[in-house]
């Protein structure tokens, strides 16, 4: 069965000119990306997005990094997406991420991982509707 999942190429990785290459990795690791848009949040879009971390002593910082700058939205489409896709990023600290994993490769630190990636397919299903309409994810290949 194809699952979806969404990533964000988040602000520092757009920043450092990481854009055209994450999103190649994406396409190599075998994605087909539904859409796909260059956006900047507002506090209050990154607040309600992490908003299962507003209890975390990190909040603040994340909320502000995530709305610092333009980053990249994608709903993405794979067999086993959601697994796929965390597999493809590597773990939430770089210091941590296996060798080849986009995070390794990208990040700088815990707080400015470089990727998002979604936890579960029922998060990926609220995640990418948060972001994109039904109209907007391109289904033919
Ligand atoms: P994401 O949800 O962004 O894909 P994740 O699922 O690997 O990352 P979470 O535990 O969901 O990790 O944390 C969400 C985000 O919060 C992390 O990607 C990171 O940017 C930030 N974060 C997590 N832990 C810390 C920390 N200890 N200090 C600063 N920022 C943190
Ligand atoms: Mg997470």
């Amino acid at each position: 069965m194809t699952n979806r999942t969404f990533a964000i190429i988040k602000p520092d990785a757009v920043k450092n000119g990481d854009t055209g290459k994450i999103y190649d990795r994406i396409l190599s690791a075998g994605f087909n990306v539904l859409s796909a848009k260059l956006i900047k949040l507002t506090l209050a879009q990154a607040e309600g997005f992490y908003a299962v971390h507003a209890e975390r002593p990190f909040f603040g910082e994340l909320t502000e990094f995530m709305s610092s700058g333009k980053c990249m939205v994608l709903a993405l489409e794979k067999e086993d997406a959601v697994a796929e896709w965390r597999k493809t990023i590597g773990a939430t600290n770089p210091v941590d991420a296996d060798e080849g994993t986009i995070r390794k490769d990208f990040a700088t630190s815990v707080g400015e991982n470089a990727v998002h990636g979604s936890d579960s397919d029922e998060n990926a299903a609220i995640e990418i509707s948060y972001f994109f309409t039904g109209s907007e994810l391109v289904q033919n290949r």
